[in-house]
């Protein structure tokens, strides 16, 4: 080799050695989980500040749900709404009002976050029953989107109304800790805020699709994606039964009770947190056909898991799923 390639050769190699040493040394993986939004959240985050980013993110979920979302935490904005009747809500609320009145209305209804006073009929989260039929009939009567009313910054609801951003909060806070995360220039992460996931960064990632009648550990498919948000909405997640059937948290806004159609889950992949949180509730209530058509009116794609063992995709998904459960069949629609 000449004398003046071989300087290059060898500056070239003091210069990868010197990055290798230089990323080794400053990014750090870090992970944690913590409770937070009534659900366990984990965070594995690499990059210079993992840590700190660690720390924030918990403090993210935290605040989010008791200044903001929260339906019990006195003080936060949900909260103050139902019990005011309305009032003034910050930019960032009020954007995610907007977000999700469309979702409503795009949905037919289907979607409807006025359910908190039908909710709490069925007590899941402490002792599930069935309700009494005419208190059922009476919170039913007073929910609804339709009587919510956003203005700016100021939302007006009916009395007795509940708001409710339970099907959509995990996904908020995913979209939240992703603008931390591209502040902080994090490198690679991956937070699962319940049944919904951030995945941040560059390269590919792999996200399990439950299997909704087994355990928490047991997986149908895999999704292999960049990076996005995934959710999952699953009948799985609180049901109980009661006379030979089962009845779970997912509602049908017509009828105040649980969606009975052929689901057992949906999963949504979006590049918003929030949208693939309210759209794989919203898919629940659809079904496999209307569902498909919302999601897709988002630009984004659900795979619904069947009662009659089938994993129902749209041809948007083909090349990124893999069953890995061989009770289950794929089938593209
Ligand atoms: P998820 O687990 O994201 O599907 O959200 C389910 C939660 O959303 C429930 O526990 C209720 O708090 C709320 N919810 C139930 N049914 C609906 C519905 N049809 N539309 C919007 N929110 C709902
Ligand atoms: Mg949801």
């Amino acid at each position: 080799m000449k004398k003046a390639a071989a300087v290059i050769v060898a500056i070239v190699l003091a210069a990868l050695a010197a990055f290798v040493v230089y990323d080794a040394t400053l990014n750090k993986t870090v992970s944690e989980s913590f409770f937070a939004m009534n659900t366990i959240v984990s965070a594995e985050v690499t990059g210079v500040s993992a840590k700190e980013d660690c720390t924030e993110i918990e403090k993210i979920v935290s605040r989010l749900d008791t200044e903001t979302l929260s339906r019990t935490a006195e003080g936060s904005e949900i909260f103050r709404l139902n019990k005011n009747g309305g009032g003034e809500i910050g930019e960032k609320t009020a954007e995610y009002f907007s977000l999700l009145i469309d979702v409503c209305e795009k949905s037919g209804g289907a979607f409807d976050f006025t359910l908190g006073g039908v909710s709490d009929l069925w007590k899941f989260g402490s002792n599930p029953e069935i309700p009494d039929e005419n208190a059922l009939a009476n919170a039913l009567l007073h929910s609804g989107y339709k009587k919510v009313f956003l203005d700016g910054n100021t939302v007006s609801v009916s009395d007795l109304l509940v708001i409710d951003f339970g099907a959509a909060g995990k996904g908020i806070a995913l979209d939240e800790i992703k603008n931390h995360l591209e502040a902080s220039k994090a490198k690679r992460a991956v937070v699962a805020v319940g049944g919904s996931v951030l995945l941040y960064g560059e390269g590919e990632f792999t996200v399990g699709i439950r299997n909704p009648e087994g355990n928490s550990g047991s997986y149908l498919a895999k999704l292999k994606t960049d990076a996005c948000c995934v959710s999952t909405s699953g009948s799985y997640e609180q049901s109980f039964e009661k006379n030979g059937r089962i009845y779970h948290h997912i509602l049908d806004p017509k009828t105040g009770y649980p969606a009975d159609n052929e689901v057992l889950s949906v999963t949504v992949v979006s590049d918003s947190g929030l949208l693939s949180d309210a759209l794989s509730t919203a898919c629940f209530v659809l079904g496999v056909e209307k569902g498909f058509e919302l999601a897709e009116e988002y630009g984004a794609r659900a795979v619904f898991v069947t009662k009659d063992k089938k994993i129902i995709a749209r041809n948007n998904i083909e090349d990124i799923i893999e069953i890995t459960n061989e009770d289950y069949t794929l089938v593209i629609q």
